[in-house]
């Protein structure tokens, strides 16, 4: 029996083959390997697709949110509000500034942060607030907007898994000070490498952006700020591009998926399936089930997770640890019970396979599998 992926990033690449490599070759041949018209014009597309005025590529997710907040010169002595369930690099990066990290519980419906428990969190030197859009699910935006104004804290939204989605009307990365974007492989739009970008809507900050992401260069061989060097290569300007196309199709075909899991999963006892978005459009970047059978521990979940596997279904768990209680953070003086809703989140989320080419057959084969686990435990 044939593995089943929990991602395949080969067919997609098959699909768009022909003008992929056309437009590679082409680039190759142009000597124009760092900036030029492939970035350029990749910047324009995206911008006009998130539905912001400006657009700043960078190398990496990370270094989009790094960029973002040495652009908002947060640094020692300044605390960022943010989840304390999500990717280590949403909070790594506040570390990495200077800055102290401060988070919060997350609402286990949304696996997004708890809004409700944002101004609690607020002291004096609370700079910015960092949601992040996990999973590719939009956080509610307007409540959060509006608990960051009327304390004048900046919003940098944390859209790696995200890309796409929407609260309202809007795009997410177009509705905070600034909206930082991953390119990574695995994500809804995925470079063959590494990428970033960071949209606004706010020009001057654009500004000091392009200069930080340039060795604190407003010009060449003249440094004002202290910047460092995080370019999206051309190569990948290309790729992306051609990939942006295709986008909003293949987040739909995410969404078919989702439904098709949700239909045929929810109610079966010991199992919650994510909820879909009131006000928004999720994008799917995972499809992450949870497992709540009586452990207090993962133990129960990771069985389902071994029992799936020997069904030929593969999946993952994001995220096994919460960040509070990642070691690199020990210094902030966290502990286990501080965050009960993550904490006990971790133990119990699984993500099922989920890309835009999953078959309708593998489809049901996923959904086979999980329900014949979860029904040989109702019964043993
Ligand atoms: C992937 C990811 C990042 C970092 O993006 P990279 O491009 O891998 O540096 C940041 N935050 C979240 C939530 C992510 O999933």
């Amino acid at each position: 029996m044939n593995l089943i992926p929990a991602l395949d990033l080969t067919q997609q690449y098959q699909m768009i083959s022909d003008r992929l490599s056309q437009e590679v070759l082409d680039l190759l041949a142009s000597g124009r390997y760092i900036g030029g018209y492939a970035v350029d014009s990749f910047e324009k597309k995206f911008a006009e697709y998130i539905g912001a005025s400006e657009l700043v590529s960078c190398n990496s997710g990370t270094d989009a949110l790094f960029l973002a907040l040495r652009a908002l010169e947060i640094g020692p002595g300044d605390e960022v509000i943010t989840t304390c369930f999500s990717f280590i690099a949403t909070s790594e990066v506040i570390s990495a500034v200077g800055a102290t990290p401060v988070f919060v519980d997350i609402d286990p419906d949304t696996f997004n942060l708890d809004i409700s428990q944002i101004e609690a969190a607020i002291t004096a030197q609370t700079r910015a607030i960092l949601p992040v859009h996990l999973f590719g699910r939009p956080v509610d935006m307007t409540a959060l907007m509006a608990v960051a104004r009327s304390h004048n804290l900046a919003v940098i939204e944390d859209c790696a898994q995200a890309t796409g989605a929407s609260w309202g009307d809007a795009k997410v990365g177009s509705m905070g000070d600034l909206g930082c974007f991953s390119f990574f492989p695995t994500k809804n739009l995925g470079a063959c490498g590494d990428g970033g970008a960071i949209a606004t809507n706010n020009p001057d900050l654009a500004r000091v952006l392009r200069v930080l992401k340039n060795h604190g260069q407003p010009e060449r061989y003249n440094s004002e700020l202290l910047g460092i060097n995080s370019r999206l290569d051309a190569l990948q300007g290309v790729i992306l591009s051609i990939k942006l196309e295709y986008l909003p199709r293949w987040n739909q075909q995410r969404k078919a998926i989702a439904s098709r899991y949700s239909q045929e999963l929810e109610g079966i006892p010991g199992l919650i399936v994510p909820a879909e978005s009131l006000g928004g459009e999720t994008v799917w970047n995972q499809y992450t089930i949870r497992y709540v059978g009586n452990n207090s521990d993962s133990s129960g979940r990771d069985r389902l997770r071994e029992q799936l596997q020997s069904l030929g279904v593969s999946t993952n768990v994001y995220y096994p640890i919460p960040l509070h209680l990642q070691g690199v953070h020990r210094d902030l003086g966290y502990g286990c019970g501080d965050f009960p809703m993550a904490e006990q989140v971790s133990h119990q989320v699984l993500s099922l396979p989920m890309f835009p080419e999953l078959s309708s057959e593998q489809q049901d084969r996923v959904i086979y599998a999980v329900k014949d686990c979860l029904k040989l435990r109702a019964i043993g």
